[in-house]
């Protein structure tokens, strides 16, 4: 989670908790310490720290949302209001609670805000016209009739984590994978997808895993293609290119189960 080119406020903010290494989950670096014999012991570690942040940015940012919404404005009493919760949600001392808050509150503020008209339109007419595939499942999109695969805007960063409404945070997706995605950062799950990597997969195995599962592999790939190259999480899944059919490249690789390595790898 560290170099990647952030473009909401919610990465930011995931980014600073997972730097800051406060969160309320102190066994997740003891947890990887048993399986050092594996070598993969510290990637474990990274891992489960991850997502213990993740988990917490999700918390946090929901708490506040609620909080703010149901306030008319936002005054000194909901600041008042969402530092208490801070203090209640996580072991800190009093001093940081105005630090979190502020790296906090823009990330509020992206999750409460929704797609603007203008911006729909904008990115319809660019998928229409350049992109009119699901880039989760690469299936045609479908812009007229209200079936599964029609064309949907997905936030790339989950507006629950404080993924912003911007065209830098949306891609097109059909419906039915955005709502199977809903708001899991998908990449927090590529764990499990090292414990499969452990078993030999044959074809059949690979199209019986669930959709949840390919998008934590996607997901995984689009952020390691970001962090090598230097891009954001959108411009790496659009380097991807139309995610194939799952197929086997290469066994050996916990990644490359499905046809997801960007072209110039
Ligand atoms: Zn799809």
């Amino acid at each position: 989670m560290t170099t990647w080119v952030y473009e909401t406020n919610g990465e930011y903010f995931a980014d600073f908790l997972f730097r800051s290494q406060i969160d309320s989950v102190p066994s997740s670096r003891q947890i990887p310490l048993s399986l050092v014999a594996t070598g993969r012991g510290s990637e474990w570690s990274d891992a489960l720290h991850e997502m213990a942040v993740l988990h917490l940015a999700r918390r946090l940012i929901a708490a506040a949302v609620s909080i703010v919404s149901r306030m008319p404005d936002w005054d000194f009493l909901v600041e008042r209001e969402i530092k208490q919760m801070i203090l209640d949600t996580m072991t800190i001392d009093y001093f940081v609670v105005n630090e979190i808050y502020e790296r906090l509150t823009p990330a509020v503020r992206s999750a409460r805000q929704n797609i603007s008209n203008g911006v729909r339109n904008q990115l319809e007419g660019e998928a229409r016209r350049s992109m009119s595939w699901c880039y989760l499942c690469g299936t045609d999109l479908d812009f007229e009739a209200d079936v599964p695969t029609v064309f949907t805007l997905d936030h790339v960063w989950p507006r629950a984590f404080g993924g912003d409404s911007d065209p830098e945070n949306l891609l097109p997706a059909c419906r039915s994978c955005n709502e199977r995605k809903a708001n899991v950062p998908s990449w927090a799950l590529y764990p499990v997808q090292a414990l499969v990597s452990g078993y030999h997969l044959d074809a059949t195995d690979i199209a019986e895993i669930p959709k949840e599962m390919r998008f934590a592999v996607q997901g995984r790939a689009a952020r390691d293609h970001a962090r090598r190259q230097g891009t954001s999480l959108k411009e790496a899944f659009i380097a991807m290119g139309r995610p194939d059919l799952p197929s086997v490249i290469d066994l050996s690789t916990s990644v490359d189960v499905f046809n997801l390595s960007p072209q110039s790898r």
